[in-house]
């Protein structure tokens, strides 16, 4: 986050007064999800922290704290056999206690292609889901900082669907609105896109300290969106509080008419998440 846009409270502070759970277990749920369904989730980042290459101004869970050099270190990211022995437990359950489970979302407390066997555990996770969950699809959400990495690119395309945030279009707002801990741009993220089978685009769009529904803001975006040729588009509101105080929720309204502006110039017609 840039430093004109410090968020008024730590991590900590934030998890108290917000009451965020980042306790996640490594398989957590199922809860509702208004996209998915009836969601069963998997956090490979481990309980306690978020873990994550950006620092969204509308984060919900709160400011990025942990420092990518520490993740390269010493970061106490779940091991293989912790994520296996958890996945054979909470799958099998998950089928038992409900009666049908719409999807496998690979979220959690941030950017998932951050653990470093990343690869393995998409394998891992698929072998568990034709075992115990036969045909529920399995799905990651990214932010696309890591696309840049043949291996990550491999891991994602194992998964049934991948969700991409892009929230910018262009590199000022990109640098406002996601302040990335990594060197990512939109161009380099659209550059890696092109190695993805397929993907659906999650944009937010929010207001206030940060607003990325200014006219040539859009017409930015619009353009991305028209290169990156999604199979889907999803606009989100902030619905939740946000990491960066001052942040205004986006009027219902005004997501419809992105909505609308986008299938007039590229003829993709994307869902509104208000
Ligand atoms: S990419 Fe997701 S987890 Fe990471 S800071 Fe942005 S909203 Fe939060």
């Amino acid at each position: 986050m840039s430093a004109k846009l410090k968020p008024l409270q730590t991590s900590t502070e934030y998890e108290a007064l917000h009451l965020v759970d980042r306790r996640m277990e490594i398989v957590y749920g199922p809860h509702t999800s208004r996209r998915l369904g009836l969601t069963l989730g998997v956090n490979l980042l481990g309980a306690g922290q978020k873990v994550c290459s950006f620092d969204c101004a509308y984060c919900d869970l709160g400011p990025t704290e942990v420092r990518l050099n520490r993740l390269k270190n010493d970061f106490p990211f779940p091991s293989f056999d912790e994520i296996r022995m958890a996945l054979e437990k909470g799958f099998p359950l998950a089928h038992q206690s409900v009666a049908k489970i719409n999807a496998i979302s690979i979220a959690g407390n941030g950017e998932p292609t951050l653990h470093p066997a990343f690869s393995e555990v998409m394998d891992l996770i698929l072998k568990r889901r034709d075992l115990d969950l036969p045909g529920t699809p399995v799905i990651v959400l990214t932010n696309g900082a890591h696309l840049d990495s043949r291996k990550t690119v491999e891991a994602l395309n194992k998964a049934d669907e991948r969700m991409l945030k892009f929230d910018a279009g262009n590199e000022r707002m990109f640098k406002t609105i996601n302040a990335p801990l990594v060197r990512a741009s939109v161009s380099k993220i659209l550059a890696g896109v092109n190695s993805l089978k397929d993907v659906t685009v999650q944009s937010f769009f929010v207001q206030g300290a940060v607003d990325n529904t200014s006219p040539s803001d859009i017409e930015d975006w619009m353009e991305v969106i028209g290169l990156i040729k999604p199979k889907a588009v999803h606009l989100h509101g902030m619905n939740r509080v946000p990491a960066l105080s001052g942040l205004q929720r986006c009027e219902e309204d005004t997501l419809y008419t992105i909505a609308s502006r986008l299938e007039r110039r590229t003829q993709i017609r994307s869902l509104v998440f208000p």
